[in-house]
C-alpha cells in the first residue's frame, strides 16, 4: 500500500524530509506544503544576497516545484497554507491558489520553523522597519535599499542574523548602528567573545551600542528612540531579537509542547500524536553536552532532522540523538564560533567548570600571514570531559570549533584534545595546535602543575577581602602601555634574579599578554617553593576584554 506522506514546511526540513522520504520509497505519496512562494531556498545566504556578496538571486533558489516533480515525484505545492490537523480523520485542511481542501495522511511531518519576533514598540510597523526570515523579506528590503538609497540602518539585536545584516548594510554604504540589549553583541557567547566581535564590527565602522533597547521608532524624522532616551538617524531599522517556534498549528491539533516552549519530541522525532513527526526550528530537543532541553533554531540540525524524521515516518527506526549548537559567523574579517556549553552556561547546568584561554596565532608564527586567534575551552574539572569551545579570529576559527565538536560527540577528554595529532605544516597551524596548547592548559590546572584563575576570577578575589598581589611578567615596553594598577613588575627573564622580593605569605596571581612566560613563570615560583601562585589564563589580553579592573 502506498504511504501518503504529508509535510508541512518546504524549506530545510521540510524539504529535506521530502527528499529522504522519496529516496527511502518510490511508492510513497509526498506532498509538501508551503505557505510561501518558494521552496527550499538558502534562507542562511539571504544576507549575503543583500551584501551582494551573492549576485544572482536565482543561486538562493535550490529547488523549484517542478523541480521537485521531476526529480523526486514529489507534490510541491506552494502558496498552500495548512490551517488544521484532524488527527482523528488524518487528514490536514489546507488553503492554497484553488481555495479550502482536506489532504488525506497516513504519516504527517511538521517542519514550520519559526516566525521572527517583532517587538512591540510604536512605529515599528512603519514601511522602513524590516524583518529578514524570507525571499519576499530579502526582496523587500533590497528593492528598498535601491530605490531609496538610505544613508542611515539601525539593526535592533546583536545576533548571527543581525551581524551579518550590519555587514552588508556597511558594504552598501549605509552607515550602520547595531543596539543591543545585552551587555555585549553575540550574546549567546561568553563575555571576552561578544567583546571582541563588537570591537570588529567598531573597526570596521559599524557603531555599536550595548546593554540599551530600542523603545520607538519614529517615521516622522527617521530616527529611532532608545530606551536611556538617546535618539539615532535610522533611514532604514532591521530587527532581529530572536525567533519563536511556529506553533500555533501544533498547538491547535493538540500535540505537547515540551518545558522550553517548542515542540515536544521523542527520540525518533515523533510528537505526541504516533502519526505526526517533526523537525526543525520548531522543536526543542537534548543539548548533547548537558542533556539539557533546548530549542536550536540552526540549518544543520533542522536539516538532520528532516532527514531523520522521514526516515522514521517510513518505517526506520533512527535515534536523534540532540545538538551542540555549533554556530559560526563572518564579522567582515573575522570569524566568531562556538560548539557545546560556554563557560556561564556549563555553570547554569552545574558542572564543575575549568577554563583554558589562549591568545596564539592560527599558524605557525615564523610563517606569513600568522593571525591571532583566540581560544576558550571549556572542561569539567571533575572528569576532565570537555564541555564547549568558543573562538574568535581571522583565520582558522571554524576548523578549530570543527575538531571540538567532533570531539564532544566522542566525550573526549582535556587529556584526549591534548593528545589529539591534527594536521600540521606551518601554513596550517603550529607543531602543537593552538587546541593542543588549549588542552595543556587545562591539563597543567588540573595536575596542579600550572593552576589558572580566569580574568573575571581576579577581578572578583581584588575586589575582595584579601586581594592577590598581581605579578605582571611582561617587558617594560608592554608594561609601560598599559598595567593593573598595583602590579608589581618583574618581566620573566628577570624573575630568577628578583622572586626574593616577592611575598611568600600572600597569594600571588601571574599574567602575562596571553599566558606563556606566566606560565614560565608559575613554573619557576613553584620549584621555588611559593605554594599560592596562579596564571591568569589568557592574560592581559583577557583582563582588558574582561574590563573593570584598575589600569593605569
Ligand atoms: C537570514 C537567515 C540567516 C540564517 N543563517 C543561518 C546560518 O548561517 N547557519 C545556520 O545554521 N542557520 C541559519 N539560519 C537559520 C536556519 O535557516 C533555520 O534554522 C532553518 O531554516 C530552520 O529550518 P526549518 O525547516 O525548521 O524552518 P524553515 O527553514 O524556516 O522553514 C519553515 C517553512 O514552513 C513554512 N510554514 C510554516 N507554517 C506553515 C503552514 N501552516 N503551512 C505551510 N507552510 C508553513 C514557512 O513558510 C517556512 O517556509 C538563518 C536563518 C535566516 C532567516
Amino acid at each position: 500500500m502506498k504511504t501518503k506522506l504529508v509535510i508541512v514546511g518546504g524549506v530545510a526540513g521540510g524539504a529535506t524530509a521530502a527528499a529522504r522520504a522519496r529516496r527511502l520509497d518510490e511508492t510513497a505519496e509526498i506532498t509538501l506544503l508551503e505557505r510561501g512562494p518558494y521552496v527550499s531556498y538558502a534562507n542562511c545566504g539571504l544576507p549575503y544576497f543583500l551584501s551582494r556578496d551573492i549576485e544572482k538571486r536565482s543561486k538562493l533558489l535550490l529547488q523549484t516545484p517542478e523541480g521537485f516533480d521531476a526529480r523526486y515525484r514529489v507534490s510541491a505545492r506552494v502558496g498552500t497554507e495548512a490551517l488544521e490537523i484532524d488527527r482523528a480523520g488524518k487528514r490536514v485542511r489546507v488553503k492554497g491558489p484553488e481555495g479550502e481542501s482536506w489532504v488525506a495522511y497516513d504519516k504527517l511531518i511538521l517542519a514550520q520553523g519559526g516566525t521572527p519576533i517583532m517587538p512591540s514598540v510604536p512605529g515599528a510597523a512603519s514601511e522602513h522597519v524590516f524583518k529578514l526570515w524570507t525571499v519576499p523579506d530579502m526582496d523587500r528590503l533590497h528593492g528598498f535599499i535601491e530605490e531609496r538609497a538610505p544613508k542611515t540602518a539601525v539593526v535592533v539585536g546583536g545576533g548571527f542574523i543581525g551581524l551579518e545584516m550590519a555587514e552588508a548594510f556597511k558594504k552598501r554604504g549605509i552607515d550602520t548602528t547595531v543596539v543591543e540589549l545585552m551587555p555585549t553583541v553575540m550574546g549567546l557567547m561568553d563575555r571576552e567573545m561578544g567583546v571582541l566581535v563588537g570591537r570588529e564590527l567598531e573597526a570596521s565602522g559599524v557603531h555599536v551600542f550595548t546593554g540599551v533597547g530600542v523603545s520607538a521608532v519614529h517615521p516622522e524624522d527617521r530616527t529611532v528612540a532608545l530606551s536611556d532616551g538617546r535618539r539615532l538617524p535610522a533611514e532604514l531599522v532591521l530587527f532581529s531579537v530572536g525567533v519563536r517556534p511556529e506553533l500555533t498549528l501544533a498547538k491547535s491539533a493538540g500535540l505537547a509542547l515540551g518545558s522550553t516552549g517548542g515542540l515536544l519530541v521523542d527520540e525518533h522525532l515523533r510528537t505526541s500524536a504516533p502519526d505526526i513527526y517533526a523537525a526543525g526550528d520548531m522543536l526543542e530537543i537534548e543539548h548533547k553536552v548537558s542533556g539539557r532541553k533546548v530549542r536550536v533554531p540552526l540549518a544543520g540540525p533542522a536539516n538532520r532532522q528532516g532527514r531523520i524524521a522521514a526516515s522514521n515516518a517510513l518505517g526506520q527506526s533512527m535515534v536523534y540523538r540532540g545538538a551542540l549548537g555549533t554556530s559560526v559567523v563572518k564579522v567582515f574579517e573575522a570569524t566568531a564560533a562556538m560548539t557545546g556549553l560556554g563557560e556561564k552556561a556549563a555553570r547554569d547546568a552545574g558542572f564543575d567548570v575549568g577554563v583554558a584561554v589562549i591568545h596564539k596565532d592560527h599558524h605557525a608564527s615564523y610563517y606569513p600571514g600568522a593571525q591571532e586567534i583566540s581560544l576558550k575551552v571549556v572542561y569539567d574539572r571533575k572528569t576532565s570531559r570537555l564541555l564547549g569551545a568558543q573562538a574568535f579570529g581571522r583565520a582558522g576559527v571554524d576548523k578549530r570549533i570543527d575538531v571540538v565538536a567532533t570531539a564532544l560527540v566522542g566525550k573526549l577528554t582535556v587529556h584526549d584534545l591534548a593528545e589529539l595529532d591534527l594536521a600540521y605544516a606551518p601554513p596550517y597551524s603550529s607543531a602543537n595546535d593552538p587546541l593542543n596548547l588549549a588542552a595543556f592548559v587545562a591539563e597543567n590546572a588540573l595536575s596542579g602543575v600550572s593552576p589558572v584563575i580566569t580574568a573575571a576570577e581576579l577581578l572578583r578575589e581584588l575586589a575582595g577581602p584579601t586581594p592577590p598581589l598581581v605579578l605582571d611578567v611582561r617587558n617594560l615596553g608592554e608594561f609601560g602601555r598599559g598595567h593593573v594598577r598595583g602590579a608589581q613588575h618583574i618581566p620573566v627573564d628577570e624573575l630568577r634574579c628578583a622572586w626574593e622580593t616577592l611575598p611568600r605569605d600572600r597569594r600571588i596571581a601571574v599574567h602575562c599578554r596571553s599566558g606563556f612566560r606566566a606560565h614560565l613563570a608559575v613554573r619557576t615560583l613553584k620549584q621555588l617553593g611559593f605554594t599560592d601562585v596562579v596564571n591568569v589564563t589568557g592574560g592581559y589580553v583577557s583582563m582588558e576584554l574582561e574590563g573593570g579592573f584598575s589600569l593605569e
